[in-house]
């Protein structure tokens, strides 16, 4: 069966001219001494944005890793598919991120439900998982609450699952089950749970992503207890091992942690929990390539910098229809963003400044960087503009989406 390694990275790249930029941070953690496997990922709807093909991003995938003679492993992810749109996934991709969110709440048939419950039935009592100090309490009631809400959905997780299997043969692909596109987060022992209910639909899930507590808005920091992330990542961590022995799920499964980008207040933690238990992890990334790319730009000064307080611009007369499809994973104080009359006196630093994220710089305006993260389909309008402004400042572009993988992300995360 094909195999995740340990530990891996999923980058996005909206546009597509990245990827060698961002291979290059994952050859120099190999120099380091860290294997990290590097993951594109690209969902259906920035494709459905961009106007780009999945068979684009393997392409992508291929030329970087052969203009830099990387031979380590490497997959193009299917980004957050389901039924409904993995079809054209299918042949490019060799990761699979099958996503349940629309199903979750949706019923199994009583019948399921049934058999479900009684096939837990050793654990009806107190049930403490190794590692975790408080024991729970299961009865049928929470066994049925658990199936009532995620039944349905872990068998569509093994219908989309057979689907990419039959054209793709068994083994040769690598899966991954995502449910963090929801209101509310699971609970660890619910993960046990939906780990059981995946086992029995057949799924060997390698990669899971849970909704964790707080926010995980795009490309700005975690929102929350940092504290109690820590407990429910850890005990989340002994969750998948013991559901590796107990339902015989493939022994790298490992958690994957969704919106990961800049997620700096708890990748300490990550990084500590995933050493003391010897334990992998996913961390995907997307945007954050994007907003590199226009922070590149605006370094360049000039037309680059013109062409980015122009983008800046129309986000600001366009931000209700950006900010829609992604409203439960961004928070934008619209009073915190300065006009465009304001900014198109901005020098070249100035911008800089304000869409980096760094916690240290006055002029640090995280608002102003989630509504650029999400205005990425401004960018896609003027396509031709735009990759040529890439093209002609790329040394400066390609630096700042290295940088940013490597320096801010890689070394924190992994502790290199
Ligand atoms: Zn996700």
């Amino acid at each position: 069966m094909k195999k995740l390694n340990k530990y891996s990275f999923g980058i996005g790249d909206r546009f597509g001219h990245q990827g060698e930029a961002q291979l290059k941070a994952f050859v120099k953690a190999k120099e380091a001494g860290l294997d990290i496997t590097p993951v594109w990922n690209k969902s259906n709807r920035e494709h459905e944005i961009i106007g780009t093909q999945p068979g684009d991003v393997r392409v992508e995938a291929d030329s970087a890793t052969t203009a830099l003679g990387w031979s380590d492993n490497y997959q193009v992810d299917a980004d957050h598919i389901n039924l409904d749109t993995v079809d054209r996934f299918i042949e490019p991709s060799d990761f699979f991120t099958i996503d349940v969110a629309g199903y979750i709440g949706k019923p199994a048939s009583d019948d399921e439900v049934e058999t479900f419950i009684s096939s837990c039935a050793k654990y009806t009592r107190k049930v403490t998982i190794p590692g975790i100090s408080n024991s729970y309490e299961i009865t049928n009631d929470t066994i049925k609450a658990v199936a009532d809400q995620y039944l349905y959905a872990a068998k569509m997780a093994g219908e989309i699952f057979r689907t990419i299997e039959k054209v793709k043969g068994e083994g040769n692909f690598i899966t991954e089950v995502s449910m963090d596109e929801v209101p509310s987060p699971q609970t660890p022992i619910e993960l046990f749970f939906i780990l059981k209910m995946l086992a029995d639909a057949k799924v060997p899930v390698q990669t899971i992503a849970p909704k964790f507590s707080g926010r995980f808005n795009k490309g700005v920091n975690y929102v929350g207890s940092v504290e109690g992330f820590a407990v429910e990542f850890e005990q989340d961590v002994l969750v998948l091992s013991y559901a590796i022995k107990e339902f015989g799920l493939p022994e790298e499964l490992k958690l994957s942690v969704h919106s990961g980008s800049d997620k700096f207040a708890i990748y300490p933690h990550i990084g500590s929990i995933i050493k003391k238990h010897d334990t992998g992890i996913h961390v995907k990334t997307a945007g954050t390539t994007w907003l590199e790319e226009v922070i590149g730009l605006a370094k360049a000064d000039g037309e680059a910098l013109d062409f980015v307080k122009e983008i800046y611009e129309k986000a600001l007369i366009k931000q209700e229809e950006l900010c829609a499809p992604y409203a439960d994973v961004i928070d934008i104080k619209p009073e915190n963003l300065p006009s465009a009359e304001v900014v198109k006196a901005w020098s070249s630093q100035k911008m800089v400044d304000s869409l980096t994220h760094d916690n240290s710089c006055k002029d640090y305006n995280p608002d102003m960087r989630q509504l650029i993260h999400v205005g990425y389909k401004l960018a896609a309008m003027q396509i031709d503009r735009y990759f040529e402004l890439l093209e002609k400042y790329s040394e400066i572009v390609n630096d700042c989406v290295f940088v940013n993988i490597y320096e801010r992300h890689m070394k924190l995360l992994f502790e290199l």
